[in-house]
């Protein structure tokens, strides 16, 4: 490795960072993360830290997860690469399909298409919406639903649904005829109240309304995150996405999941969807397919879509979308390994438990800090709003997270934060040591800022 000053210098010349600002990297410049063993990370001065970022809500297995390591070092031997444009597949590609048909039975998804990362996947879904209703003799249906703060990547198609100005705004013009609906959020919501059960159908009515006001046949697709994770970690009422599929399926709208963060456990349930006993038409998924080994990701498709796009025989029916790397051999391999590990170490059943031992730990923090406003999350999808002012849920200034972030990584744990959130989505596979480490940290951080 090159000595540090030469690393953060040429970070600084060199490279842009996603969701960064180019000329901040000279001023504060980002942590380079050098290693990775288990849970923990070290970074070019040889700090060890807890990464309870997991990677970026993906290395769900933590960093020394063997098989599927050497699953890539074996696939990469024997085939490194090979396409799966009509007329060509690889190997490793069709058991990871049969794979994840027995995965996801239980959602109702029969059928997967493969993609190169979450945004690749939600871009598929968006397209295959369209096409479904194309082939299903709605032309007219073109137009998307999503959620407020949902986050679904960043492709046109993705920022258009996305439910963040931050996102959206040096973009557009977005794609016409994306329509958003409020955030399922107890504590800020236009609703005027905190009942979960409440928003969810005041949000329902919205929906109603406005699917009267435009046309039901208009309408191809509400996209949303069963728990909504960028935006702040959003855990909707369980009443909720029930009722988005009942409203759904009743003005013949399909319903996609965007299960990107959600797909592989980490909220308790090995899927989102399960999670509130809602079977989706689409679902996109990436990130933890391959423990973030490997660029990676499947879009899964019920029988009802499947069989339309199946018993059209005409080139109309024809998928004219697709990735090279779409079923990489050695992404396939990944997943293949990933699947079984999760399913071994059964990570869902420990994300429940380790998720609630963290919520509780952070309810604790919210006894002691003035600074906590909320606590939020499911399983291992955690997150604690920080207020200036509980009364108003005035959000804290950029420096005080900050503050909060740097103390806590001081003390030994990586937490990411976005506007006033931090947020807590560590690997599934921790410990009630780790969850203690994780809480003594952000207490040291709440301290410091508070
Ligand atoms: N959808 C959701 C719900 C996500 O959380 C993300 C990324 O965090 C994406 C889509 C985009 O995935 P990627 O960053 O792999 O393109």
């Amino acid at each position: 490795m090159r000595e540090a000053n030469f690393l953060i210098e040429n970070n600084a010349r060199h490279l842009w960072h996603p969701m960064a600002h180019p000329a901040e990297m000279q001023a504060s410049p980002p942590r380079i993360v050098n290693a990775g063993e288990g849970v923990e990370i070290t970074d070019i001065h040889g700090k060890r830290v807890l990464d309870a970022v997991g990677g970026l809500w993906n290395v769900n297995l933590g960093y020394s997860c063997d098989p599927v390591k050497e699953a890539i070092r074996q696939q990469l031997e024997q085939l490194p690469y090979y396409s799966t444009f009509r007329g060509t597949t690889n190997s490793p590609l069709i058991e990871l399909s049969y794979e994840l048909a027995e995965w996801f039975k239980e959602d109702g998804l029969v059928r997967s298409f493969y993609t190169s990362g979450g945004s690749d996947s939600v871009e598929t879904c968006l397209r295959l919406a369209r096409q479904y209703h194309k082939l299903n003799g709605q032309p007219e249906r073109t137009k998307f639903f999503a959620l407020k703060k949902g986050y679904h990547g960043t492709h046109f198609g993705g920022a258009s649904v996305n439910g963040n100005s931050n996102f959206r705004r040096n973009y557009e013009p977005l794609l016409p005829g994306v329509f958003h609906l409020p955030s399922p959020f107890t504590y800020r919501n236009p609703f005027g109240t905190i009942d979960g059960a409440e928003i969810a159908k005041g949000i329902a009515r919205l929906f109603e309304d406005e699917i009267a006001f435009q046309g039901a046949d208009t309408i191809a697709a509400l996209i949303m995150e069963p728990v909504l994770g960028a935006g702040g970690v959003i855990v909707p009422h369980e009443t909720f996405m029930p009722l988005m599929r009942e409203i759904c399926d009743r003005h013949g709208i399909l319903l996609i999941a965007d299960e990107v963060i959600t797909a592989f456990g980490r909220t308790g349930a090995w899927t989102g969807s399960r999670l509130w006993g809602v079977k989706p038409d689409l679902m996109s998924t990436a990130k933890a397919i391959t423990n973030g080994y490997y660029p990676f990701g499947a879009v899964m498709i019920s029988e009802k879509v499947a069989q339309v796009f199946e018993n059209n025989k005409s080139a109309m029916g024809s998928i004219g979308h697709g990735y090279t790397y779409s079923g990489h051999p050695v992404g396939a391999a990944a997943a293949l390994a990933s699947l079984k590990e999760m399913q071994r170490l059964n990570v869902a059943a420990n994300a429940q438990v380790r998720g609630e031992e963290l919520i509780a730990g952070l309810k604790e923090l919210y006894e002691r800090h003035e600074l906590v406003g909320d606590v939020r999350g499911k399983g291992l999808m955690c997150a604690i709003e920080l207020v200036s002012d509980r009364e108003k849920k005035t959000g804290a200034a950029k420096d005080i997270v900050q503050k909060v972030q740097d103390v806590a990584y001081e003390a030994g744990v990586m937490v990411r934060t976005s506007g006033a959130n931090v947020i807590i989505s560590p690997p599934l596979i921790i410990t009630a040591e780790d969850v203690t480490r994780i809480v003594s940290a952000l207490d040291a951080g709440l301290s410091a800022a508070g």
